[in-house]
């Protein structure tokens, strides 16, 4: 079932990344709300108490310094506060005014030893109190600070401390709290405002983020519904962000790839169907004459039949064999195995049916690792080329040597040679260097690459071909030797 247009764009990047930037901004909003509106009058509080805190220890540590007039002076001055310091009896030792409505210059000397009382009694430190604490001495109860008409609130801060001679000092500090409801509202308005200028932003970032990362995929996306309808030529920009370049590269190998295989497989349909069709209509032909002419029915006439159907049969398992190795089909089954010994074997085969001299010489055994099978194919395949292509002397060589951890084999013949330009050709798949060659018609041109593919998929293994015109060939291979494996049971 298709997804409604509905659901689509839900899904499109461009909505995914609009959710997650008005996300973002929702957050950072919400948190700055808090902490702006909500949280600025306990801030604000909280950083007032401190700073009477820090004074009130800036103060008791100078107590005794000659020069705290002009320190508390200064205090006073830059943190806008009225300091008072008196004795035990309320008279008063200093005295800063800096502010007009101060609750500490207010006081007489009856309420400042009521004051030093009650601080004492609460531990040597009192804050904040209220105006009516002067009035109805209810110290413990008064949690608020006192107002002033504004609606500025009054901080009072007291300490009992001692001079170094051991008399008792009575510090009052007494500062101003302004309302923070008039910041609130225009921070309020001032945050309506972000919130709209913030979303507006994130939906255009949404369309810009979203239209640079969905522009590359979209033009991928165009190409491969190209490669999709069969058109292996197109390329895939590589533009962009390095994940779309890197899927470009991939798209782009994967479409060079795809055409190869579609070039190879046009090309093996029709070298196949051609192949088969020369085969097919020799024997239609000598099989209709045979029935249409009884004089014709000799075993020459039978024998270009069963010719020609031998050639259909090898050329069908070639092709099979081949399109196995080279799809990766065709797994090896992989043994250490005696080379030499396999050679011979297959050399015994032909000495009965062939009336060419194949000779081998081979100083030693030689073991090695690989598919017993597919070796035995490849030396047979290339000692049929050479019987197909040697010379009128009918021989030959076939020659295996060592050499360190290595054997090397070569297949010897004395016939034409291969031009030095065809000599990479030659691997190739249907190729043949003379098309008119009588012999060329008796080969598949499948078996060199046959040769390649085995030998290609057995690692370390080297191959190549020596040619001199008018001399010969010789095809060689080399390969890892083993150590023969142990005779059963005497491990
Ligand atoms: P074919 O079935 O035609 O022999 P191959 O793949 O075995 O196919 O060989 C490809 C071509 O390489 C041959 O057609 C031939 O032209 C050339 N070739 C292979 N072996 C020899 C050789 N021993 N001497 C000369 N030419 C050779």
């Amino acid at each position: 079932m298709k997804p409604s247009k509905g659901w689509r764009l839900l899904g499109s990047i461009k909505w995914r990344v609009f959710t997650a930037c008005a996300v973002l901004v929702a957050v950072v909003l919400g948190v700055l709300w808090v902490f702006q509106t909500g949280l600025l009058n306990t801030f604000y509080r909280s950083i007032k108490v401190k700073q009477l805190q820090s004074c009130m220890q800036q103060i008791i540590k100078n107590i005794d310094d000659p020069e705290l007039d002009s320190l508390l002076e200064e205090i006073s001055a830059e943190k806008q506060l009225c300091i008072v310091i008196t004795d035990e009896t309320g008279f008063v030792l200093h005295s800063q005014k800096e502010m007009r409505d101060c609750l500490i210059h207010r006081m007489d000397a009856l309420t400042y030893v009521s004051a030093y009382y009650l601080t004492l009694k609460n531990g040597g430190a009192y804050f904040e109190q209220t105006q009516q604490l002067w009035e109805n001495d209810k110290a413990e109860t008064a949690a608020e600070p006192a107002q002033t008409g504004d609606g500025t609130k009054l901080l009072l801060y007291m300490a009992v401390t001692a001079q170094a001679d051991g008399s008792p000092r009575f510090i009052l500090l007494n500062t101003k709290m302004f309302p923070v409801t008039a910041a609130v509202e225009t921070l309020q308005v001032q945050l309506t405002w972000i919130t709209a200028i913030m979303l507006v932003l994130a939906f255009l970032m949404a369309l810009l983020l979203s239209y640079m990362v969905s522009k590359p995929i979209r033009r991928i996306n165009e190409s491969a519904k190209q490669l999709a309808a069969g058109n292996y030529q197109v390329t895939f920009s590589e533009g962009g962000y390095r994940e779309v370049q890197e899927l470009a590269q991939t798209l782009n190998y994967a479409a060079r790839e795809l055409s190869k295989v579609d070039g190879l497989q046009r090309e093996l349909v029709a070298n196949v169907s051609h192949d088969l069709r020369t085969p097919l209509t020799m024997i239609v032909g000598y099989a209709e004459v045979i029935r249409d002419l009884p004089n014709e029915n000799t075993p020459e006439n039978i024998q270009v039949i069963i010719d020609e159907a031998t050639r259909l049969s090898d050329l069908v398992s070639d092709v099979l064999d081949l399109s196995k190795l080279q799809s990766g089909a065709e797994t090896l089954q992989v043994e250490v195995f005696n080379l030499t010994e396999s050679i011979r074997s297959l050399l015994k085969r032909y000495g009965k049916m062939t009336d060419y001299s194949i000779t081998f010489q081979a100083e030693t055994d030689a073991w090695v690792k690989g598919d017993p099978l597919k070796m035995t194919q490849v030396v047979c395949n290339l000692v049929n080329n050479a019987i197909n292509y040697t010379g009128p002397d009918k021989r030959v060589a076939l020659r295996q040597t060592t050499a360190a951890n290595r054997v090397r084999v070569e297949i010897t013949d004395t016939g034409a040679g291969i031009e030095p330009s065809k000599l990479n050709d030659i691997w190739e798949r249907y190729y043949k260097v003379d098309k008119t060659h009588k012999r060329a018609q008796v080969g598949t041109g499948l078996g060199l690459s046959i040769v390649k593919s085995i030998l290609d998929l057995h690692p370390g293994t080297t191959y190549g071909v020596m040619s001199e015109l008018g001399k010969g060939s010789c095809f060689w291979f080399e390969m890892e030797r083993q150590d023969p494996p142990l005779p059963e049971g005497k491990e």
